[in-house]
């Protein structure tokens, strides 16, 4: 027998679930890319995608790359030759991206807060305020980054460059919390901002999204490592649709992507970030429940401010992470999360960390489920645990419900 057959539930942080509605908008034959109704939909594409960042005047390219292709795209429109970046790192998707800027040649400076913690805006500042002569460009922080679960704070960020009196531009990695989290870019005066498709915005892999502001607009003038491919201001301030995509429109995709934007600007971006922010305390509350227990279990941010509300990396000693994720799968249909970067696979530590997303199209019964699962995976397995964990995620969405 199995208990795995039935519509399986991939809860990683991307790709996410994709809605049958985005589905079906994309299932159609090529339109003609040159005139029509693709060209007049882009304008409210693009007018959605500022929505959704809570912004009325960045300018948005979009890329047919996954997050690490936007990564480059923004080194290359942002930095010139022997420039420098200050990199707040809070896990491995910041580590990577510094690896990103390093391999063009840009110096970076990396400020490493660990596996856990949020990012001390006091250090960022301290580090601009020693840079008296100017040469970091950009400071670069990953608003959730998507191994450790952490969730750092933009505005605080921002706060502290303006502090310093230092020019660097504010550069943001939102790829885990854009259309997940709060994202204010006008008010937090944040420059650029990278976005990706298959996380948040509910759609497959392969676009992803560059919001930036006036002032890096200007940056990009004179920077000297752009190429064409990667050109935003091309992309953004041609008449022509063509060099939008700099060639051929990712045309069902952009059909898709009209789809879900549309799905959350019907729920209403508030409503959206709330309804993540509810999985997202549901999630806490089993975890918390589980680590009554005397084994090994807890959540991996034990500061709840500095927890992401689309995923969350959970710790289960003794290599009980990957054991239940192997579980889930095999008899529920269930995938979780590998733990991503919290420690070298050599160690023992390797397996035991795993991340359940509740990132995109996600709901109550589905985050519900996905703890019922685990839950039933901890006792197969006999892994030690404390009791209540289900009743109490239960108890956030009720108390949700009641407002
Ligand atoms: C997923 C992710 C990336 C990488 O995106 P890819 O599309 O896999 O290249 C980068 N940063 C963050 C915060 C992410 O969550």
């Amino acid at each position: 027998m199995t208990l795995a057959a039935g519509r399986p539930y991939v809860a990683i942080p991307g790709p996410t679930v994709v809605p049958d509605r985005v589905l079906a908008a994309m299932h159609r034959p090529s339109p003609n890319i040159y005139e029509g109704e693709l060209h007049e939909m882009y304008p409210g594409i693009l007018r959605d995608l500022r929505a959704v960042v809570g912004s009325t005047t960045a300018h948005v390219a979009v890329y047919i790359a996954n997050g690490h292709g936007a990564w480059e795209a923004v080194s290359s429109n942002v930095f010139s030759r022997g420039d420098k970046a200050l990199s707040a790192i809070t896990g491995h998707f910041g580590q990577t991206w510094a690896v990103s800027l390093r391999g063009l040649g840009i110096e970076v400076d990396a400020l490493d807060f660990g596996r856990g913690r949020s990012i001390d805006p006091d250090q960022i500042g301290r580090a601009l305020e020693q840079d008296t002569a100017h040469t970091i460009r950009a400071v670069l922080m990953t608003h959730t980054d998507t191994a450790t679960t952490v969730r750092n704070d933009i505005a605080a960020v921002r706060a502290a460059i303006d502090r310093a009196r230092h020019p660097a531009l504010l550069l943001v990695d939102g790829i885990a919390s854009v259309a997940c989290e709060e994202i204010r870019f006008d008010q937090w005066d944040v420059d650029v901002l990278i976005g990706a498709s298959q996380k948040g915005l509910m759609m497959p892999p392969g676009l992803s999204f560059v919001w930036f502001s006036d002032k890096a607009k200007d940056v990009s003038e004179k920077a000297d490592l752009v190429t064409p491919y990667w050109n935003w201001r091309t992309r953004c301030f041609s008449p022509e649709f063509y060099r939008a995509f700099a060639g051929t429109a990712p045309a069902q995709q952009l059909y898709g992507l009209r789809e879900a934007l549309a799905l959350i600007t019907e729920e209403g971006v508030d409503a959206v970030v709330a309804r993540h922010q509810t999985l997202a305390r549901a999630v806490w509350a089993a975890v918390d429940a589980w680590g009554t227990g005397g084994g090994e279990i807890g959540l991996n941010v034990t500061d709840p401010a500095a927890r992401s509300h689309a995923v969350t990396s959970i710790r289960i000693g003794n290599g009980g992470a990957a054991r239940l994720r192997r579980w889930a799968e095999d008899n529920a249909g269930l995938t979780l999360g590998i733990g991503l970067g919290m420690a070298l696979p050599t160690e023992p530590a390797h397996h035991d960390h795993l991340r359940l997303a509740h990132m995109g199209y996600v709901n109550a019964h589905m985050t519900l489920g996905a703890l019922a699962v685990m839950q039933a995976g901890l006792l197969a397995l006999d892994i030690p645990h404390g009791s209540g964990a289900i009743e109490q995620a239960a108890a956030v969405i009720a108390d949700a419900t009641r407002r």
